[in-house]
């Protein structure tokens, strides 16, 4: 049983998405997606907006975040769902990476000003609509000023780890990242573990490991990307870490061009039976902790 697909990976303006969190979901309606998780880079502001809208078009919508965690070597994303967005010490945790934000954002600024390129502050601010202010955002502002002639060129000439425009940011440690998410009743999955490492990875099952006493719940093991060997390995490393398996497209909408929500690059499906082991973990975190359930 499938029972219709979802997609467990998105990005509004809350954070560095080209749609409103309510454009997102009637995008979701028009590919009739069952469940689509909103899950913006440190923020959940784009919940309240996504949630009638979604209501409407009998949609659900998972409440999620993707948070950054400290790692040398790569790019580690975690993704946080089902919290409850209203506690107060998750809420602590996102006030503290925003502020992280606001810090390194004019640095970002001053470094690409340096290299001679024309851009300010106000104008990355504008881009964002409001939302978190994230590196995509500097990207579209250099691809309008004809900087750069596509998002990839921007963030390969300036804006990527190494690149004379990289500013480093705050990150909590994995097992803080992970603990924030189980203490506001949310199961912490590990997004694109392909990021982790440049090389495939001899190094990702002790780190998989590591995680998993950190107390990591499951693994992206479907994504826009993926070639059918990639889905196999991560699939396999899933069940041997004892994982559960998640999968997202990772829309960011026009920020990210060439992955569209639901089907990734054309051939993802994420299925609906994905979603039903995350959500009783989920549960399992509530009832221990004595939370309500949402
Ligand atoms: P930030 O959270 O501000 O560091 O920005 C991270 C976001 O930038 C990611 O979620 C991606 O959407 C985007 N990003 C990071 N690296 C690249 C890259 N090499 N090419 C295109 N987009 C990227
Ligand atoms: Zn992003
Ligand atoms: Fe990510
Ligand atoms: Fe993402």
């Amino acid at each position: 049983m499938n029972d219709r697909w979802i997609d467990l990976h998105s990005h509004s303006t809350a954070s560095d998405g080209s749609l409103t969190p309510k454009e997102l979901i009637r995008y979701s309606a028009t590919k009739h997606l069952r469940a689509v998780a909103l899950s913006d880079h440190d923020t959940t502001d784009g919940l309240d907006e996504a949630t009638g809208e979604a209501e409407r078009l009998g949609i659900e919508l998972i409440p999620a975040v993707e948070l950054s965690a400290e790692h040398t070597g790569g790019t580690m994303h975690l993704l946080g769902f089902f919290m409850d967005r209203r506690h107060a010490g998750f809420r602590d945790c996102l006030r503290r990476l925003q502020n992280a934000r606001k810090e390194r954002n004019p640095k970002i600024v001053d470094k690409l000003r340096g290299q001679g390129l024309e851009i300010t502050y106000e104008e990355v601010v504008t881009a964002s609509g409001g939302g978190q202010v994230g590196r995509p955002h500097f990207a579209k502002v250099l691809l309008r000023k004809g900087y750069v002639s596509s998002m990839q060129e921007a963030f390969e000439r300036y804006l990527k780890r190494g690149a004379p425009g990289y500013v480093e940011k705050f990150r909590f440690s994995p097992r803080e990242a992970i603990t924030a998410i189980h203490g506001a009743g949310g199961v912490a999955v590990l997004a694109h573990p392909f990021t982790l490492y440049r090389e495939p990875a001899t190094l990702l099952e002790p780190l998989l490991s590591a995680l998993v006493d950190d107390g990591l719940d499951g693994m992206e093991v479907i994504y826009s990307t993926y070639s059918d060997e990639q889905s196999r390995y991560y699939r396999g490393l899933a069940d041997k870490y004892r994982l559960l398996p998640s999968g997202g497209s990772d829309f960011h909408g026009t920020h990210k061009p060439g992955i569209d929500l639901g089907v990734g690059q054309g051939r993802l499906k994420v299925p609906f039976d994905l979603l039903e082991p995350l959500r009783r973990r989920a549960r399992q975190y509530r009832v221990s902790q004595g939370t309500s359930d949402a």
